[in-house]
């Protein structure tokens, strides 16, 4: 099968079918074999774009002994030669910016400029990844007379990533650049919803350089990950998606005493207090709790309005009530969520819930495409399933509270602590919230904390599972393990208990 992509050439919303999703194994496009084909929907659509083989352990096994092949020679390459086929990615992935972000935004549903936002990040991520031996040199110290300590990042060998829908080439990208400026071999398995992103970064890190082997790509849903976290030959797994599989893993992959980091779900509290400035608050709260239809995992989406807040939400609700669904807001990723989001709403407003803005039943050009507008439910109360449990749609609830310190204590209740907000313009405020704000990623006045490389992104509690960050420094320490090497060449004459 040759290993030449078509170009997606899709260069507007309009309906666009592409080609089979096939694994990427040791450089080379291949099926499953006899796990069957599943249709891959263009959300905004509602129809099938194509259709993706599904593996298990067979297609895993083939891809982890790919990597073990290509390993040896990557371990033994210096850190300055991996860089250049990153250097060389990024340049690839500038020239296909456009042919990305256009396949991400059919196969996600999301905006043009919301694939644009996924790709552009992945790229810094991969600039990072790029940057990591200059960064990483001198590491070494004369620690005694004569004798010198120095550490060496080694990897360790077969590596994976597994992947959520909602961002399918800037997650993938967290781990792949790092992982690999560390020497590792990885096998990427893609959302079993999304998985042509990882079919385009196949193909461009081949044409970047990077040896058959070092990258494959394994898709498929259950059967492939337990396959993936059950093998013995992978060393490290990092996981991002859901709570509920996030800590199943977590559990499956250390009970073989593999390296695990695992991101789960969020639900994140923006905290509004009477003095933050109107037009600030409301454009950022809106603009983070309905980006990407509100499918991320930085998503605002529970606000604690501290006392009389009634002014910014009024205008909260105007900023929201003016998107335009289709063309500022991407589509919901298939019917299950859709339903479960209106599930959300209805429950909230039978149980007292205002529906200050409805956007149930919305749709854009008739079904069968997948569709909630913005919506915005004022008196929730944390007890009702919108104000405790990850909705993942754009529904922002709001909570009422008399003081901030009952905004950071109801915060606190939270199980999912992946990032949290204060609004204020007092330094004062800002500074005492966020320091008790209990979440990974704090924002002063910014809905989306996402921290921009080299600082790293990962929550607290139940929105993350493991030690240290998915990105940044933390990430290339999560792929390696430092070897600490001690050494002398003289006998000192004065030397002390450790010379
Ligand atoms: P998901 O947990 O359903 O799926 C994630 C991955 O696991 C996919 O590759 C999927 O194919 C696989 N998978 C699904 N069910 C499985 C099972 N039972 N056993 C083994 N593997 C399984 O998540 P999703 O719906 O793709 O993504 C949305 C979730 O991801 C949300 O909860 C969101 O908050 C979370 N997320 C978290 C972060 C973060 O950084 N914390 C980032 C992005 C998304």
């Amino acid at each position: 099968m040759s290993t030449a992509l078509p170009k997606f050439t899709a260069r507007t919303y309009d309906f666009t079918e592409y080609v089979p999703v096939r694994n990427w194994i040791g450089g080379a496009w291949s099926e499953a074999a006899g796990g069957g084909w599943l249709d891959i929907e263009n959300p905004r659509h509602g129809k099938a774009m194509g259709r993706m083989t599904m593996s298990g352990a067979r297609e895993v096994a083939a891809a982890v002994e790919a990597g073990q092949k290509a390993f040896p020679a990557w371990k033994a390459t210096p850190m300055r030669e991996r860089a250049q086929v990153l250097y060389r990615l990024k340049a690839l992935m500038e020239r296909d910016l456009e042919e990305l972000c256009w396949l991400v935004s059919h196969e996600n549903g999301k905006t043009y400029a919301e694939g644009k936002g996924d790709v552009e990040k992945g790229i810094e991520c991969v600039e990072l990844a790029a940057s990591l031996h200059m960064m990483g040199a001198g590491e070494q110290l004369d620690v005694s007379r004569g004798v010198n300590c120095r550490v060496t990042h080694e990897p360790l060998g077969v590596v994976a990533g597994i992947v959520p829908f909602n961002f399918p080439v800037m997650v993938p990208l967290w781990m792949v650049p790092n992982a690999l400026m560390a020497g590792n071999a990885f096998v990427l398995k893609p959302s079993h919803v999304v998985p042509y992103g990882a079919m385009k970064l196949a193909e461009l890190l081949k044409e970047a350089g990077l040896p058959d082997g070092l990258f494959n790509v394994v898709n498929g849903e259950r059967e492939a990950v337990e396959a993936i976290v059950d093998h013995p030959d992978v060393k490290a797994v990092g996981f991002v998606g859901s709570t509920k599989v996030a800590k199943i893993l977590y559990a499956r992959g250390a009970q073989h005493g593999k390296r695990m980091l695992c991101l789960g779900s969020a639900k994140n509290h923006v905290v509004v207090v009477p003095d933050a400035d109107l037009e600030l608050t409301s454009t950022n709260v809106i603009a983070s709790s309905f980006g990407c239809a509100g499918q991320r995992c930085m998503a605002s989406s529970l606000m604690v309005a501290v006392g009389d807040v009634q002014h910014i939400i009024d205008a909260m609700v105007k900023v929201a009530a003016k998107i335009q669904l289709g063309a500022d807001m991407g589509s919901i990723i298939n019917g299950p969520s859709v339903e479960r989001i209106t599930r959300y709403i209805d429950e909230a407003e039978r149980r007292g819930a205002k529906v200050l803005l409805d956007g149930r039943g919305r749709n854009v050009g008739g079904a069968p495409g997948h569709w909630v507008g913005p919506t915005i439910l004022d008196h929730v109360s944390i007890d009702m399933p919108a104000g405790c449990e990850e909705i993942f749609g754009p529904v922002l609830s709001i909570v009422r509270v008399p003081t901030l310190e009952a905004a950071i204590a109801l915060q606190h209740r939270s199980l999912y602590a992946n990032g949290a907000a204060i609004f204020t313009t007092s330094g004062a405020v800002a500074r005492y919230a966020s320091e008790r704000l209990e979440a990974g990623m704090v924002g002063i006045n910014v809905g989306v904390p996402v921290p921009r490389e080299p600082f790293s992104f990962g929550g607290f509690n139940d929105s993350k599972f493991g030690h240290g960050d998915m990105t940044g420094w933390d990430g290339f320490r999560f792929w390696s393990r430092p070897r600490k090497v001690t050494e002398k060449w003289a006998a000192q004459s004065d030397a002390s208990w450790m010379s």
